[in-house]
């Protein structure tokens, strides 16, 4: 899975894994797939978090995705577009 959004379990059942990924046409498309409890932990620290930041060149507001231990922009797309390739 390229990028992983959520692990949860639901009524007691399977753990189950939510991200994206790419299909057989190259597009990123959500996808949720079954996981063993084993590998909770593992998904769970390379979950993917929404962040919300102030640019600190052009003061704008801007938001990125990140996992925990990635290091953290400091300016938004338009004016560090080097961070987000
Ligand atoms: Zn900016």
């Amino acid at each position: 899975m390229k990028m992983i959004t959520g692990v949860s379990k639901k009524h007691n059942s399977k753990w189950r894994l939510y991200g994206y990924d790419y299909n057989e046409d190259d597009k990123l498309v959500f996808q949720s797939r079954r996981i063993s409890f084993l590998l909770v932990w593992y998904y769970k620290l390379k979950r993917i978090k929404t962040y919300n930041d102030i640019c600190d060149n052009c003061l704008e507001e801007f938001r990125f995705h990140s996992t925990r231990f990635e290091k953290k922009p400091s300016m938004c797309g338009n004016c560090d577009p080097d961070f987000y390739d």
